[in-house]
């Protein structure tokens, strides 16, 4: 009974991904939790003040550390960090594109292996929304805002802010901000971080810090703000760790000067909070000047990758795809573009939107021509056979692609994808296991696990992995039930029910100690 409704529900989540949007849709956002329940304050605030932000004037810059390694041993803090992670996931519009999440880690990685401080695994991701900010939580999570990459002018200017966030994170900037909470259960502590992190990147941490815990919000607000030397060091080391990773080291203070021009705009009575507490001022940019100047002057061409992940940022926004084939053939025709080859890919992506695929094999081979082995090409190319009635030939571009980025997390994920598609379903399970070992919260891996377990006749696992899938996004009540579908299972292993009884008391566990926190 449940094989086919599920089956047919696992279809319906998939097929919103869509592969060029690929952004969790929001209804997954909307799911009853208790974290979205405690957090839902914060959303209508956050998404309240979002309409506006767009505009040149919302210069908060990035912020929030970490707990300190001093009072969390790194397991704690790793358990932390997932946490953490789940609660922003409820909360947010975490954008789940495997593509995109592909470009900021990576970008994320080469700053991390500069500096010299930093070790474990740093997770880097984006948020759907305009915003011109970014933040650190624990366990070295770091949330960049799409508004972020379209503002910067520069690989180097967004390299900077990553490069400053890491530094927040390796100096342990957020120790007293763990002091704070730390009479909290874990979980509960991890929702009160979110709920700081996102108050700092909206207007009002105290309101979303009342709403998220209940706690004395006034009080832990004076916890966490941010020092002037903790400012000053976290763009001393930013600039340095540039440096070492081969950007140009002025695009930090470049960057700051053009957000304080824009800051100058704003009413100073009507600053945010955060901006009123950490101005971009003209000391700050004048030392980062001089710091930079330390360091040779480096003149750096941006990636193809930091350009293609500009235009997909560009066409996910576009209310209709028609609006893209007008942007994109104007800016080709007129030769107005930073870099053609991006444009071009967006303009591959918007005619596929509009389903032109003729148009849109003429534009994408002229692309693979220059770059062959550019994998948001492959992924583009093999769509385009896909929606052109060839899933076939659009399962073979991937494989191959695999075969020179082997591992490649998009290529696998759209692999899985396109198995899935020509009813192929037993290949996909121990490809996204091991993808699962690199990448333990992906989302999207367990939602196609989900189904494919599904579509091969393994129903209690399917179960097992939805509701991994639900308890990354926050939503624990739906991952117990599905974990107790699952063991109802008589057919279940000795194995696998031990496994999932034990991730049930897990879960139990936490739920138990979120609501006791509400009480
Ligand atoms: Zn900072």
């Amino acid at each position: 009974m449940w094989q086919g409704a599920t089956k047919s529900a696992h279809r319906r989540e998939l097929s919103d991904c869509d592969p060029v949007s690929g952004v969790m849709p929001a209804k997954y956002n909307s799911v009853i939790s208790i974290r979205t329940l405690l957090l839902s304050g914060i959303v209508a605030l956050l998404f309240g003040i979002t309409s506006q932000s767009l505009a040149a004037n919302d210069i908060r810059l990035p912020d929030i550390g970490n707990p300190s390694g001093n009072v969390l041993t790194p397991a704690q803090e790793k358990r932390l960090g997932r946490a953490f992670m789940r609660s922003i996931r409820s909360s947010l519009p975490v954008i789940q594109d495997p593509l995109l999440s592909a470009y900021i880690q990576s970008l994320g990685e080469r700053i991390v292996q500069a500096n010299e401080n930093a070790s474990g695994g740093f997770q880097f991701f984006l948020i759907d929304a305009q915003q011109v900010n970014a933040f650190a939580g624990p366990g070295g999570h770091i949330g960049v805002y799409a508004g972020l990459i379209t503002t910067t002018e520069s690989e180097s200017e967004l390299a900077s802010v990553l490069a400053h966030e890491v530094a927040h994170v390796t100096q342990k900037h957020l120790v007293r901000t763990y002091d704070a909470v730390q009479t909290m259960s874990l979980p509960a502590a991890a929702v009160a971080i979110a709920a700081i992190a996102i108050g700092a990147a909206t207007d009002n941490p105290d309101m979303a810090l009342a709403a998220a815990t209940g706690v004395q919000a006034g009080m832990m607000q004076r916890e966490i703000n941010f020092t002037r030397s903790h400012e000053e060091e976290a763009d001393s080391i930013g600039i340095k760790t540039l440096a070492e990773a081969g950007f140009d080291p002025t695009a930090m203070p470049v960057f700051f000067s053009r957000m304080g021009k824009a800051s100058r705009l704003y009413d100073n009575g009507k600053l945010p909070e955060f901006l009123r507490t950490h101005p971009v001022t003209t000391n700050r940019i004048a030392d980062a000047y001089g710091r930079a100047g330390t360091f040779p002057y480096r003149q750096r061409a941006d990636s193809l990758d930091y350009h293609l992940a500009r235009e997909r940022l560009r066409v996910m926004a576009f209310k209709d795809p028609r609006e893209g084939i007008d942007f994109y053939s104007k800016s080709l025709n007129d030769g107005r573009y930073r870099n053609e080859e991006a444009h071009r890919y967006g303009y591959v992506l918007s005619l596929i939107g509009n389903r032109q695929y003729e148009q849109a094999r003429e534009q994408l081979e002229r692309l693979t021509r220059e770059s062959p082995e550019q994998v948001e090409y492959l992924v583009a190319g093999s769509d385009l056979e896909k929606l052109s009635g060839d899933p076939q030939a659009g399962l073979e571009i991937l494989k191959t692609g695999l075969k020179t980025h082997p591992a490649n997390y998009p290529l696998t994920i759209y692999y899985a994808q396109a198995l899935l598609d020509i009813g192929q379903p037993q290949k996909v399970i121990p490809l996204l296991e091991q993808q699962l070992q690199g990448r333990p919260d992906s989302v999207l891996a367990y939602k196609l696990l989900a189904q494919a377990a599904g579509d091969s006749g393994r129903g209690s696992e399917g179960h097992g992995y939805l509701a991994e899938y639900y308890y990354l996004i926050g939503d624990l009540k739906s991952a117990l039930n599905h974990l107790e579908t699952a063991l109802r299972d008589r057919d279940l292993s000795y194995y696998e029910s031990a496994r999932m009884a034990a991730r049930l008391k897990e879960i139990r566990q936490e739920k138990e100690d979120l609501e006791a926190r509400e009480k």
